[in-house]
């Protein structure tokens, strides 16, 4: 793993009076560029060549340089990250960078400074290691069953890295499991030794708060260090959601949770102590669990059940798709900013004044 005072070596090097926020031109690249603008930075995109005329389609979110690459493998060229490097990029990874680029070549091959701490990658891409975050943190979180054999309720069953639901399935018992599973192998949605995680189902309402944490700037709730907001919360939409359009049968084509896009949110007011409750759980955990812990927007995702409460079922430690749709605030940031602010924005804001303080690398790994 590259040490983080190797990147802020890096980091020494750059011209401060000149820093360009840089990302991979994919999923949040519109937001954040956008947002970046709207602070005054230089933009880089990194971007494969036949997709450069799509973002120049939006021309308020087109970076002002372009890194153009022709795989996304290409990102952990020496070229590409010395070119990076020379426009003095800070880069902020969104779902598809660490999707395409890998935790491991993120950790161990990638020398670009990047807004946040790459160590939450360990914590996040793991699905064992995140329930010992839930853990630790205090969050609920449903029922792991370690082997099919522990089926004793509904369970749902999931592919151990981050797949956006697709094949994910419901069963009822063991003999249920290996049935759908076979299923599921046979249509070529999970592969015949991925491994799983089985959850309990928890049945209730989706909810995605999307949070930003800030230890050098924040109108937020106060923390012992800084503050947290919570900039938007958005629902996903999944083929399951519509599974009544097939009354009185139910189409097996329903039966998925594949995410397809994302609606916005307001939830009710009683729920918001707990919705803010949960974001500084996870705040103060990451600080103890890999210091300095969570840096910047983060999404907690959740079902809420009225016996059970708030069930956490993931977290994302980065900005995320569900923040789209805010652009120019949300419904709950007019009451954090006087201006329109995105998390893209937010994010900028913050290397904004994280620079104006001089204390730009304690943002950055
Ligand atoms: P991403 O990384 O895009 O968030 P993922 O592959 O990690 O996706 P999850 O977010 O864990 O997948 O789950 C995908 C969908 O499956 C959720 O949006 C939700 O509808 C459903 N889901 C996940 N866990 C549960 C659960 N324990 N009970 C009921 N539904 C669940």
């Amino acid at each position: 793993m590259i040490d983080r005072n190797e990147i802020l070596s890096v980091l020494s090097r750059y011209d401060l009076k000149k820093i360009s926020i840089a990302t991979l031109c994919s999923h949040s690249s519109l937001q954040i560029f956008h947002g970046a603008k709207r602070e005054g930075f230089r933009t880089v995109g990194i971007c494969l060549a036949d997709r450069v005329k799509y973002y120049q389609a939006f021309p308020e979110a087109f970076p002002d340089e372009l890194v153009v690459i022709d795989n996304y493998k290409d990102i952990l060229d020496d070229r590409v990250q010395e070119q990076l490097i020379g426009l003095n990029s800070i880069i902020i990874a969104h779902g598809s960078f660490v999707e395409y680029v890998g935790s491991k070549n993120i950790l161990d091959l990638f020398y670009v400074p990047m807004y946040g701490n790459r160590l939450v990658l360990e914590w996040e891409g793991d699905r064992e290691k995140q329930f010992k975050w839930f853990e630790k943190a205090g969050l609920n979180f449903p029922r792991i069953f370690r082997s099919p054999d522990e089926i004793d309720t509904y369970a749902f069953v999931k592919v151990y890295g981050a797949r956006g639901g697709r094949g994910y399935f419901k069963v009822s018992s063991r003999e249920d499991f290996y049935k759908k599973l076979d299923e599921k192998i046979k249509a070529g949605l999970i592969g015949e030794n991925e491994k799983l995680v089985i959850q309990e189902f928890v049945a209730g309402v989706r909810y995605y708060p999307h949070y930003f944490y800030s230890q050098i700037y924040s109108r937020g709730l106060k923390l012992s260090k800084g503050g947290l907001e919570l900039l938007s919360i958005d629902k996903r939409i999944e083929p399951i959601d519509e599974v009544y359009r097939g009354y009185p049968d139910i189409i097996p084509d329903y039966l998925d949770y594949t995410v397809t896009g994302n609606q916005p949110v307001v939830v009710r007011e009683s729920f918001l102590p707990q919705i803010l409750d949960m974001g500084v759980k996870l705040v103060e955990s990451s600080i103890e669990l890999f210091p300095p812990g969570l840096i910047g927007p983060f999404c907690i995702e959740t079902v809420y059940n009225p016996r059970k409460g708030f069930m956490v079922f993931e977290v994302s430690a980065r900005i995320v798709a569900g923040t789209n749709l805010y652009p120019e605030g949300s419904p709950y940031t007019p009451y954090l900013f006087r201006e329109p602010m995105s998390t893209g924005k937010r994010i900028a804001m913050d290397i904004r004044v994280a620079l104006e303080k001089g204390i730009i690398s304690s943002l950055i790994y």
